[in-house]
């Protein structure tokens, strides 16, 4: 049987032995002997059942680490301006208890919520200004 594109309907030629790079958020790991069958036409891969496994794990690695990584800062960041997790939590929203998920990689925080505290890490000063919002 002759597999074909799902992108363009081209036939699909194997391939084996590769190494492609997984990235995310400037993070990247390699993952090795990789094979499947890719489009001559358009570039579409399809991955091999254990290729394709082996490279969501490596990508599912990648975001855990982000994930740990960023609630470490927010954790460093938090404790820096002197709040507990439920004032933090009440100054971004989202539960009483959003911070604790935060900071053990059970939620991604959304981009404002980090953003926020990158800012009150350089300018701690202006927590005062908020609370009294
Ligand atoms: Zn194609």
């Amino acid at each position: 049987m002759i597999r074909s594109c799902i992108c363009c309907g081209t036939a699909l030629l194997p391939f084996a032995g590769e190494t492609h790079q997984v990235d995310y958020q400037g993070a990247s790991v390699a993952v090795a002997d990789l094979s499947g069958f890719r489009c001559a036409s358009c570039g579409e891969i399809e991955f091999d059942e254990d290729s394709a496994e082996r490279y969501a794990a490596a990508g599912d690695m990648l975001v855990l680490a982000a994930r740990h990584a960023a609630g470490a800062e927010l954790r460093r960041i938090r404790k820096r301006l002197g709040l507990n997790q439920v004032e933090a939590s009440q100054l971004t929203g989202g539960g009483h208890n959003a911070f604790s998920r935060y900071e053990t990689g059970k939620v991604v925080p959304a981009p404002a919520v980090v953003n926020l505290f990158r800012l009150l890490d350089r300018h701690p000063e202006e927590l005062d200004r908020l609370k009294r919002a």
